[in-house]
């Protein structure tokens, strides 16, 4: 694999990437991530379930990957009646203890399980690694062990505390929270974390998290005793050795529409510790104002921007004669700006005001000029030469996909279209693909914008219906059905745009990743891969790629096979769909919002490729 970061035009851009690239080349070693494969145990401990409004015991069964059978009987309920605020028992997926046997020492458990011992302290809170024969062990963190709760939907605090065995005062005090005001997405911390420990959230991977404190992913492991890849939501990661020269502060400079509450939680800390790093007492801050924090997981962290006076990833535009930039909070766009400045609802959108086949002449000529800056760009790597990527951006053209309510720093409505978003996360995997060589193509195409960034986060994008498919031919017949849409019709044009973009691609390297942002309540709120299956045919080896980009993709996201049809009779030799996002959960929708996470979720897709291709071919 050879790395280089050339030439002279473009210099600072490159620089930029590169610096945050690099680590993640690092070869990735896939240890075998076995299950935990403890004694069997027929009473796992119960995990405690506060019901919600809206819930039903099969939502919540569905939850915890259990019956509605199982539920009522663990919890002698004899019909499907339910109260909120009534605690039910729920069963963790099993086989999270082990009991201790004669002879028995920590050292022995870590082995025989794969559990660090660091970890099996951390759970058991042993004391000077004293155990007993009969006492029963955690092998891995419950929810109670996790750092963060985000408040769901008529979450009440007091609720929060007691789920997790909290008093309302202690929880006040760690997240700064004078009443009892919380509002949907809000992350509640529920401990102080040490300066030198990263307790990991849903989401976080290995690679990130060295990379954010500067370390290798070797280094990382052999500090923690891992042997594997595996992490879990809320094991704590020391991240250095005591005595060690502290992990300088990472700076990040206040920007308009900031809230306090929101910086915090971008960088995974309590609103506690972000006042004690930074001598502040009460909430008020200005733009321009630097604040020390931890490290961001992903990459762009514009503070750091800043201060190498780096140029930001969102400012990798074009410039087209004659249609000069709009530039807007939201942008920037091209031939026309949106007619509304933020998304004001789950209904509001704007027409197309063209024809589809003068709409697709303006999106061509706006994707030549942007393919060609990024061709212009050099290479990372050449990991990905020979290899072809069709990325797909869910929805788009007249079907928005999910259009959720969210909520702002300040408790006030926001909203998520899908479609704009994915659109977003695609652009930026476009780009990294191809800075490793990728040959790489989307099956959307758009007017009158590109990479976007969203400056404040509060400046959401609209739902415009004017993107169109990337191809000259369906465009031509300028039909209304010639528009991206929804239904089985619009899915089979995705992958005869698919085949027709791979006809001279060799066989074995075409992949095909279609982005969304999941809108599911009783789906995991984790970042989920979905392969093709039926009742006849698993597609296994997208299965096997799908699985691969697991560790990528960071703690807690899944693999599921399912019947759906942009992935059926796929023409790739691996053919995916990612729920980039879960937006019926209000941090996941909470997070599309920010183009730092935006950026990170595409890095964690093309991380996962890079794996799995390096993987097959060393
Ligand atoms: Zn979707």
């Amino acid at each position: 694999m050879s790395l280089h970061c050339p030439g002279p035009a473009g210099v600072l851009w490159r620089r930029a990437r590169c610096r945050f690239l690099l680590p993640t080349l690092a070869v990735f070693a896939f240890a075998a991530t076995t299950a935990l494969d403890a004694q069997s145990q027929d009473d796992p401990d119960p995990r405690i379930h506060v019901v919600r409004r809206g819930e039903s015991l099969s939502t919540i069964a569905q939850r915890y990957h259990t019956t509605v059978r199982t539920l009522r009987e663990w919890n002698e309920l004899s019909g499907n009646r339910i109260l909120i605020g009534q605690e039910l028992r729920v069963p963790t997926d099993g086989r999270e203890y082990v009991i201790v046997r004669r002879g028995d020492t920590l050292a022995k458990i870590s082995r025989r399980h794969g559990v660090p011992v660091d970890l099996l302290r951390q759970l058991n809170r042993t004391h000077r690694d004293r155990i007993y024969v009969g006492q029963k062990l955690k092998l891995r963190p419950s929810h109670r062990d996790e750092v963060v709760h985000v408040v769901e939907r008529g979450q009440t605090l007091i609720e929060i505390a007691k789920s997790h065995g909290l008093s309302l005062a202690e929880l006040r005090e760690l997240n700064g929270i004078r009443g009892d005001r919380i509002y949907p997405g809000q992350s509640i911390r529920l401990r102080e974390v040490a300066q030198e420990i990263h307790v990991v959230e849903r989401g976080d991977a290995l690679w990130e998290i060295a990379r954010a404190y500067g370390m290798s992913v070797d280094a990382l492991k052999k500090l923690n005793g891992l042997r594997g890849n595996r992490i879990y939501p809320g094991q704590e990661l020391r991240i250095r050795r005591s005595g060690d020269h502290p992990t300088p502060d990472a700076v990040y400079v206040v920007r308009r529409g900031d809230t306090l509450g929101e910086i915090a939680q971008l960088h995974q800390m309590s609103l506690a510790e972000l006042r004690r790093k930074n001598s502040l007492r009460g909430n008020v801050i200005h733009p321009g104002q630097q604040l020390k924090v931890r490290p961001l997981l992903g990459g762009t962290d514009r503070s750091e921007i800043a201060t190498l006076e780096e140029v930001p990833w969102n400012d990798l535009l074009p410039r087209i004669d004659a249609v000069p930039a709009i530039a807007l909070e939201n942008g920037p766009y091209y031939y026309r700006h949106p007619t509304a400045k933020v998304q004001s609802s789950d209904h509001y959108l704007e027409a197309p005001t063209r024809r589809p086949a003068s709409t697709y002449a303006r999106a061509e000529a706006l994707w030549k000029a942007f393919e060609k800056r990024v061709e212009s760009l050099g290479y990372l790597s050449h990991t990905l030469d020979g290899w072809h990527v069709v990325l797909d951006p869910g929805h788009g053209g007249l079907d928005p996909g999910a259009i959720v309510e969210s909520v702002d720093g300040n408790g006030n409505p926001t909203y998520v279209v899908e479609d704009e978003y994915v659109f977003d996360v695609a652009l930026r995997t476009y780009v990294l693909l191809k800075l490793h060589g990728a040959d790489v193509d989307l099956t959307l195409i758009s007017p009158n914008h590109l990479i976007r960034g969203n400056e404040p986060a509060t400046a959401t994008f609209v739902h415009e219906q004017n993107e169109v498919f990337h191809s000259g031919s369906i465009n031509r017949q300028n039909r209304s059905s010639s528009w991206p849409r929804g239904g089985p019709q619009g899915l089979k044009r995705r992958r005869d745009l698919a085949a027709t973009f791979f006809r001279s691609t060799a066989p074995g390297r075409r992949i095909f990743v279609s982005l969304h942002a999941d809108n599911a309540p009783a789906a995991p709120e984790a970042k989920s891969v979905l392969f093709y299956q039926d009742r006849r045919r698993r597609d296994r080896a997208s299965e096997r790629f799908a699985k691969a980009l697991l560790p990528a993709l960071g703690a807690g996201s899944r693999v599921r096979g399912q019947n759906l049809g942009v992935l059926r009779g796929n023409p790739a030799d691996v053919a995916v769909l990612i729920e980039v996002r879960n937006v019926a959960y209000q941090y996941e929708a909470w997070a599309l919002r920010f183009e730092q996470l935006r950026q990170r979720d595409a890095e964690k897709i093309v991380k996962g490729i890079l794996d799995w291709v390096g993987h097959r071919s060393g």
